[in-house]
This record gives C-alpha cells, structure tokens and sequence, in this order.
C-alpha cells in the first residue's frame, strides 16, 4: 500500500543544504520533469542569491510544511538534477545529519566532506545559440559587427562557458549585447554542473569479430590490416588499441578500416585505477589464534551474528595481535553477508597494513585516503558504491563511506587526534563510527594500546565491553624505556647538548651490529615554552594547571585558557638558576647533527612536509622495511603504527616539548607516544631498547610509560581530570574566533562573550575567555578562543546555539567563529 500511495504523491517541493558555512536548509520547487526522479541525498544545481549552487536534497515535501513562512510564488525552482543515484545513501546522510547537530556544523559541509573530493561538482554558466539565432545569422551574414561575430563563433564552436566565451570575443565582462541577443531569443544562457567531476577512466580496446576469425584469407586486404588481424589472434583476439598500435607497428588506420567491414570491433573499457597495482602483497597468513585473541574474536562474533549495536573497546599492547582480530572479525562480517569498515589514523604510514588486508580479501577491499590522487579515489569509493568492495579501509572521512549493510567497523588506535577533523566541519570519525554503528545496528571495536581516557573510562562504567590482549605474540618480551636526565647531561657537559652519550653509543652499536634505528622528536604545535636546565622545572599557569607559552616580543607568559599574564622571569623561580630556555629544536637539525656524526648511516627524514610528498614518503618506509635504510629520523607520525623487526633501538631526543604543552591532555598524549615508540622496537626476536631524552624524569607520564603500565597512568591521570574538571568528567567545546583584523576579532569575541552570559543566565555552563589561542596568529589570522565546560553536554550544545543565533551577528561574522565541540586538541 506504501508504495503506490509513493506512486501518486510525487513530491513537488525539495529541501537542500548548500556545502557553505550556513547552518540553514533552503526550500525549492521540483520542476515536473525531475519529481519522479529526484531522491534523498541527489545532488541538485539550485539558484542562491545570484549564483547557481550544488546543493544536497535532504527532504522531498509533497507540500509545504504547515505553519511554513514561506511564500509560493517567492520559491525558486530547482535548476538541475545532478543524479538519479545519490551518492549518499539513506543511512550516511542519517550520519551527516547526526553530525551537523551534535557538531553544531552546517549540513552541507558534512555532506561534502562525506564524499571523495571530485564528485563535488561546480557549476558554470554555459552561452549557446537557439535555432532561431542559427537563422538570424545566415540572414546577417554580411554584417561584421560583435553580435554576428559572437552568433558565428557559438555556430561553430558549439556551448561555451561563459569565461571562455568572453575570452574567445575578446571582452573581459560579460558584455551588455549578449544580455540583449538573449532578449532577442537568438543566445541561451543556462547554468550547468561543471564537467570536471571524476569519471571512471576509460581504454579503448579491439577485438576480433567472430565471422572473421576464418575469413580474413578471402578478403583483399592491405599488409597493415593483416597485421591487425594477425596479432589480435596471436592474444586471445582483444587487445588494448594502444598495445596494438605498439606490437604491430601500424597506424590506427587499418583498425578503422576492418572495423568499418565489420571485421573487428573498437570499443572502450573501465580501467581501474587501483592504488595497490604494482605493490607486492604478502601471503596472507594463517595461524592459530592465541587463547587471548580467540577470546576477543568470540566476544565480537557473538552480536555480530545476532546482528544488533555493539561496542568493544579492544586494548592490546603493541604486538599482541590486534590487527589479526580485526581481521577475522571482518571475515565473519563477509560470511554474514554484511560489510565491514576499518578506520585508520594515518593509512599513507601503514602502507604494510593496506597489503595485508589486500593479501586477505583481494578486491573486496577498497582502499580511502586522502593521498590518493583524485581518480583513484574516485574508482574506490565507486566500487564501494556498487557494491563491488564489501570492506572498506580508510582514514577519518572513510566513516561515511558507502558500505552497504554494515555489519562491522572497527576503529584502530582510536586514541589518535587524528581522527579529529581541524577544519570546519570539525567531526571525530571515532565518535561518528560509534553513531553509525548504532544506526545500522553494527558492531563497533575500538582498538588501541593506549586507549583514551574517555574510552577506558567508558569501558569501566560499562558502556563499552572490554577485551583485553595482555601479551605479546611469542611472548615476545616488550621493549623497555630508559629514561635518560638531560639535566645531569647539562651539568656534566656546562652546555646545552642534543644529543647524550648513551643514545650516541646506542646508535654507534645498533648501526655495528647491522641493525636498524628510529629516532624522533615529539614535537606538537608551534609555541615555545620555558625550561630551566638545572632544574627541569617549567613555569604553569597559577589557576589552569597548564604551561604558560612564551611571547618573545614583549616578553611574557601567557596562558592559553584564562588570559592569567606574567613577566618572564631571568631566573628560575623553583631553584635561582639562571639557565633558563625556550624550547625548539626542528628534525632538520636533527638529521644534520647524525649525519656529521655518522657519515656512513643511511638515514631518511620523515616529518609532515615529506609526508605531503606521498611517494617519497611511502618509499622511505618501504625501503626501511627492506633493510635499504639505516635509520629514520621523524616526528611523532614514526611512532604510528609500523612494523619492523630489524628496529632494536628508539631514540627520543625532546619529549619535554610536549609535555609542556598547554593542553591538559599534554601528559596523556606523551604517554601514549612513548607507549607506541616503545613498541617500534624489538618486534623482531632480537629485542630492543628504547631511550628517552628529558628534563622531567619524575614525571608520572614518562615513569609509567617507561614500565608500559597503563593502569597505573590511567588511575592517575583520571584523579587529574576529576580534580581539575575535564572530559571525561565534564563536556567541553571550544569556540575560535579568527579574523584578519585584531579590532575585528576582538569585537566579535566581546560581543561573542556577551551573548555567551546572556544566555546562560541559568549558569548550567561555565564560560572561560576570551584568550588569545595558543597560536594566537595563523595564516595572517589573529586568534581568541572561549572554553565552555559543563556537566551536561546538552547544555554546551544548547548555550552554543542560543548565543550564536541570539547575538546580532552577520554571516560574516558567524564564518569567523569555529565551534568545536569535544576538541582533542588545546592548540
Ligand atoms: P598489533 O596489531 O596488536 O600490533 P599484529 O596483529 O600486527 O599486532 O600482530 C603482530 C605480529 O604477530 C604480526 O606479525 C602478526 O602477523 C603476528 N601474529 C598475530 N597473531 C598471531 C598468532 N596468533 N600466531 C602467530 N603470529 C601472530
Ligand atoms: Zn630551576
Ligand atoms: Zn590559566
């Protein structure tokens, strides 16, 4: 009965959300032509303001809603219809929509982020000429003023856009005459989606037609196109016209020709872009599970087969056997005839992990990142789309990927900030998994080795189950942590030093025993801070237990949260030394200093500006796997992740740099980089060390990263969190305010506070700012930030609203105010 009721009632009107930083949804007339067609989630070209814009169908209305302030005869009509299959499905646009609300994010700019980037089509403005134009010109042939020169040049170079159209004429704006040719009906101006959305890339391919595998002797034909006929039988009578062209050494001519008596045939294939094509797979493996592995692999399988919402939150050390979980899992998945996603943080550095999943499931996996090139990109989430690939792996936008019937999604190393979106829409895919989850009633594992305190706090009241993998594969022992005292290094030596003789003598005989060595350098923000080398002591903040940030042109501490200021001391407050620093060492200097000290050591850099160059990056880790390198020299993005069992040494030259961070997960975070470098090393049987270089040995988060306790660091940072109240104990958002103009950010921000205290009158929130933003100026931007914390995470949500559509603010204002709820990062 629903369905012929669908039958009769098209809809006659559209709701849109338009990919711009407005929260809003626009209503549009659906012309009789698209009704039948149009669907949830089809992308469409409407008129908005006076430009034409893609925009994404969100509700289809028979009629106008009741009680609507809309006007009919002020409605505009939909221009285009861009797809009749959307490329959201019903259920990711139920996601998007849960992210737009509870991310206070516009809509529209969830829908785009949803989809890979070049499918987002543009639109242009295309000029043709109408029949009657065609007749005109004939009529004016003789005259050669601009009208007949533009009707000419329309007749015979076909549509045109409009740039290319003026450029061609000769004008630099759209001239006034053509605004009169369309008045006269001779031209036509329509607005049509831009043709640079990616397409499947095709070949053109020959192939031997049936009748003339015997034929072809009776026929008179030319040398050339014996030729053709020859070699196409010589391979299995198709071959690629390119190929062809090649192995014959012949012109496309002769194809043409035997193509015209029908003797081959030229067609054109879908030629897949795949981003694994040439890459060497391993074989997949095939082991018994551990007793541990097999538990947790029971545990996940039971509501996978039952079908409903489940989440796990799997904590296994590095090593233990994580990913082989998350692989039989997902074959369950298969064999249940649903599907399967795997999040990753970073999957350029996980080159080997995108093998083993290839090695496992072949061409069922589809593979999303954001460094594959746009076509491939495309070709992926295609193949996804269609069904083809069942499993989906990927970074943080892979969340919304289209996998049909979701059985399962996994989440590795869920701790990692990135899976935080840093730009607007500001989204964490791991919280977004956890909804989709619930929404397609799959189960979601949440894996890590250091899990997030948010997610073991919620595995300890219950709302996760927890799995735990506890040892090692082989029992093979894990790495342990030497903390190494900068500050006797500094006494000893009377001078600052980057480098101590135990991690020199450590590479000196890790590279005499052929082994390999990775050394980094936690480094996270740009901001400097004070240290004092004798003492190690860095200076907080009095009310916010945060480290104040050093501003070098008028010499003063600053803190980041509550605007507390303090002249910078000439000596050490906690002890009277007077060697006081800022800290800031880059990896260049790094790299520079081990190559004059170590001439023969074959070392690559690995940091954000070589990861950028994809290649040159996926090849320093591959070569690395492959005993090519000596040593890698990086970042924290080295502590991610890999494997590799040649690795029997971890150097950390700085963690001080981050744990000093303003941010009050700063020790959280550290502790989570030294547990994961930890497990760099010794994978392999020989074992390894791990040093660290600091002038905080006392501190809780290095000692107990150092002895891999968890527990221990979860019940202390946990006290922290409560005493000083932060996540998990209450909700926090954070709202930026950034502009070109100091004057100008500063009054929005007053007015920002304003609002802020109008509308939590009710003091269900606490309200903290305006500061400057640790990076209080970026790209040419200056920065002031708000902290909104409150017990009940509806109320930030609420008082958010309230205040930003309460104030007077105009849209520019508004795109110069991010609002980040829940954000993992203080910078
Ligand atoms: P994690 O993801 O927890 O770091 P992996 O799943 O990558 O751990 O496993 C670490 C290593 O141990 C890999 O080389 C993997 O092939 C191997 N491995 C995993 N499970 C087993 C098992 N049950 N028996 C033998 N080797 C295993
Ligand atoms: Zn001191
Ligand atoms: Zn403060």
């Amino acid at each position: 009965m629903a369905s012929t009721a669908q039958a009769v009632t098209l809809p006659k009107y559209a709701q849109v959300a338009v990919p711009v930083h407005l929260s809003k949804t626009f209503t549009y007339r659906l012309p009789a032509s698209m009704q039948r067609d149009v669907r949830l989630g089809s992308r469409v070209v409407v008129p908005l303001g006076r430009k034409p814009v893609t925009a994404y169908v969100v509700a289809l209305l028979p009629a106008l809603r009741e009680g609507t302030s809309l006007i009919e005869s002020e409605i505009k009509e939909v221009e285009q219809l861009l797809d009749r299959d959307p490329p959201l499905t019903p259920q990711v646009l139920e996601v998007t929509r849960w992210v737009a609300d509870y991310y206070l994010a516009p809509w529209g700019e969830v829908m785009r982020a949803a989809l890979p980037t070049g499918i987002n089509a543009s639109v242009e403005e295309v000029v043709s000429i109408t029949a009657e134009g065609q007749a005109q010109r004939s009529a004016v042939r003789s005259q050669s003023n601009v009208k007949t020169r533009a009707l000419n040049l329309l007749a015979a170079a076909g549509d045109l856009d409009l740039k290319t159209f003026c450029l061609r004429i000769g004008v630099s704006r759209t001239p006034k005459w053509l605004r009169e040719l369309e008045a006269d009906g001779l031209v036509e101006r329509v607005h049509r989606a831009r043709s640079t959305v990616t397409r499947a890339r095709k070949r053109k391919m020959v192939r031997l037609k049936l009748h003339s595998k015997d034929g072809a002797e009776h026929q008179s034909l030319t040398r050339a196109q014996h030729a053709v006929i020859e070699t196409l039988r010589a391979h299995q009578e198709e071959m690629a016209v390119g190929d062809l062209i090649e192995s014959a050494g012949i012109s496309e001519s002769p194809m043409r020709t035997l193509s015209k008596k029908g003797m081959v045939e030229i067609f054109e294939e879908d030629v897949r872009r795949d981003p694994l094509a040439d890459a060497k797979l391993p074989a997949p493996d095939d082991f018994q599970l551990t007793p541990a592995q097999g538990q947790a692999l029971d545990a996940i399988e039971q509501p996978l087969t039952e079908g409903g919402f489940a989440a796990f939150l799997l904590h296994g050390i590095t090593g233990s056997g994580k990913t082989e979980v998350y692989i039989r899992s997902m074959r369950t998945a298969l064999a249940q005839g649903r599907g399967a996603m795997m999040l990753v943080p970073e999957i350029a550095l996980t080159p080997i992990l995108s093998r083993r999943l290839r090695a496992n499931f072949g061409d069922q996996v589809a593979i999303f990142h954001s460094s594959l090139s746009k076509g491939e990109r495309f070709d992926e989430w295609a193949r996804a789309r269609r069904g083809e690939a069942q499993i989906v792996i990927g970074t943080r936008s892979a969340v919304f990927a289209p996998v049909e019937n979701l059985g399962l999604v996994i989440v590795d190393e869920e701790h990692d900030t990135s899976y935080r979106q840093q730009e607007s829409p500001f989204y964490n895919a791991r919280d977004t998994a956890l909804i989709r989850g619930q929404k397609e009633n799959a189960v979601v594992v949440l894996g890590s080795a250091t899990p997030s305190l948010e997610s073991f706090h919620n595995a300890q009241t219950g709302k996760y189950q927890y799995l735990h993998l506890a040892n090692r594969i082989a029992n093979r022992p894990l790495a342990s942590a030497e903390l190494i005292d900068m500050r006797e290094v500094f006494a000893r030596a009377k001078r600052p030093a980057t480098f101590s003789d135990q991690l020199l003598t450590a590479i000196q005989q890790t590279h005499a025993r052929g082994e390999q060595a990775i050394i980094l350098l936690n480094r996270r923000g740009y901001s400097s801070f004070i240290l004092c080398r004798s003492c190690g002591e860095s200076i907080t903040c009095p009310n916010c237990d945060v480290t104040l940030t050093y501003h070098r042109s008028d010499r003063t501490l600053v803190c980041h949260y509550c605007n507390h200021r303090q002249i910078a001391p000439s000596v050490c407050p906690v002890c009277d030394s007077k060697y006081i620093y800022y800290v800031g060492e880059g990896t260049e200097q790094i790299e520079e200093e081990i190559r004059k000290r170590f001439p023969s050591l074959r070392i690559a850099r690995i940091d954000r500006d070589a990861a950028s160059r994809r290649h040159a990056f996926e090849k320093a880790l591959l070569d690395f796997g492959k005993g090519e390198l000596d040593m890698l020299v990086g970042t924290q993005m080295l502590a991610k992740g890999h494997d590799f069992p040649n690795v029997t040494l971890v150097g950390v030259v700085s963690v001080d740099a981050g744990l000093a961070l303003p941010d009050f997960r700063a020790a959280e975070r550290t502790f989570q980089l030294i547990t994961q470098v930890a497990g760099r090393a010794g994978r392999g049987a020989r074992g390894g060390r791990v040093l660290i270089q600091t002038y905080h040995p006392g501190h809780y988060a290095l000692r107990l990263a150092a002895t891999q306790d968890y527990p221990a660091f979860y019940n202390e940072e946990i006290r922290h969190r409560r005493n000083h109240g932060y996540p998990p104990f209450v909700a926090l958002a954070s709202m930026l305010v950034h502009h070109r103009e100091l004057r100008r950010a500063q009054s929005i921000a007053l007015s920002l506070r304003k609002a802020l205290n109008e509308a939590n009158s009710n003091r269900a929130c606490r309200v903290l700012g305006p500061a400057p933003a640790p990076l209080a100026r970026l790209r040419g931007e200056h920065r002031l930030h708000f902290l909104i914390k409150s017990r009940s995470r509806r109320s930030v949500r609420q008082l958010i609203d309230t205040a930003l559509n309460a104030g007077e603010f105009s849209d520019t204002d508004l795109r110069s105010v991010n609002v980040e709820i829940d954000p993992v990062s203080m910078m």
